[in-house]
């Protein structure tokens, strides 16, 4: 089968390797018909990546396959149905996993990023714990959005009750884009979202994120009056992971309000401690998800509520893997979620 490797920071080569080892009898064989490319994929791809920089590195975390095989003792999936799963790994005896927090494992490892392979390739293992089944009525390119699809999730989740609250989410790449249909889903009074890139915003309308703001034409404080008047926000959702996204929403949220961060920050920012004390803010983190939330993602995805499709930009053949990175490196602005299609 062929498989993509992340050999180094800059080079992904295509290889041909013997077909999958034996399932075991709590493990699935997928087909791989979809892989999302991540934004941590491409810190990975740059060698730019905080904590993922393993190489060579077969990525690929989002995906949907066929189920091709099931142990014996599998009872979730049957041969053909679709699939994705969880990729992450957690050892399950430290105090955050005894909590239930597995993500957040002091050991975690994440399948394609600092963790053992991923699903770049045309066969992959699952084991039932960490599958998911993915409905009839869906399709492989909706099962692979299920993965940013479930931070939004779990992001708001762990903002608290959104209702009756004015919500900021800054960037309007895939992330924060799930993260503005999660906040309107959990009943949230306004959301506005906020990019520099107005096809970005565009794509939020289409998903039914009704306020938007280009930061290249207006300033933020000027944006928050004309969305919120003076009601202001009292939650935001930082996922640029940039210093100037986050000193906004810092000094911007109404006093006693609450900033989750979601986004990867390549540079430390600095964090005023003083204002953030005296302003009474609840600065939350947000670590992907866990099994409840790919659950929730799924459902509101089926449902229509969470649109995904509106979201991907791009397609790409497993073989032309590099191709799809020069086209993220030359097109920024334009590539909102590249897919990998797996023949
Ligand atoms: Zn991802
Ligand atoms: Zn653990």
């Amino acid at each position: 089968m062929k498989q993509a490797v992340l050999k180094k920071p800059g080079l992904v080569e295509i290889r041909e390797v013997a077909a999958p080892r034996e399932i075991k009898a709590n493990e699935i064989l997928l087909k791989i018909h979809r892989v999302g490319v991540c934004g941590s994929d491409v810190h990975m791809y740059y060698g730019k990546h905080p904590f993922a920089n393993t190489y060579p590195m077969i990525q690929g975390h989002e995906y949907g396959g066929e189920v091709i095989a099931v142990g014996a003792d599998v009872t979730l999936l049957k041969p053909g149905m679709k699939a994705t799963a969880r990729p992450h790994l957690v050892c399950g005896v430290c105090p955050a996993c005894k909590r239930g927090q597995y993500n957040v494992c002091q050991d975690l490892k994440v399948e394609g990023c600092a963790g053992p392979e991923g699903s770049a390739q045309e066969y992959f293992i699952i084991p039932e714990d960490r599958a998911v089944l993915i409905p009839d009525t869906m399709t492989y390119d909706q099962a692979a959005m299920i993965e940013p699809a479930a931070v939004g999730a779990h992001s708001t989740r762990r903002a608290g009750d959104l209702h009756d609250k004015n919500v900021v989410v800054t960037g309007a790449g895939t992330i924060g884009n799930l993260v503005a249909q999660f906040a309107i889903a959990r009943g949230a009074k306004k959301v506005m979202i906020t990019d520099l890139v107005d096809s970005k915003l565009e794509k939020a309308k289409v998903c039914g994120i009704r306020h938007t703001a280009n930061l290249a034409k207006e300033s933020f404080s000027d944006a928050t009056k004309r969305v919120f008047g003076e009601e202001g926000f009292q939650v935001a959702f930082e996922a640029v992971g940039a210093q100037s996204a986050l000193t906004e929403v810092i000094g911007g949220v109404e006093n006693g309000g609450t900033v989750v961060i979601i986004g990867v920050y390549v540079q430390n920012p600095v964090v005023n401690m003083g204002f953030l004390g005296e302003h009474e803010l609840n600065v939350i983190g947000s670590m992907m998800y866990r099994h409840e939330d790919y659950l929730e993602a799924i459902d509101l995805v089926d449902k229509g509520v969470i649109k995904t499709s509106p979201l991907i930009t791009q397609y790409f053949s497993l073989d032309q893997y590099h191709d799809a990175y020069k086209f993220i490196e030359a097109n920024a602005d334009q590539a909102i979620k590249v897919i990998i299609t797996v023949p």
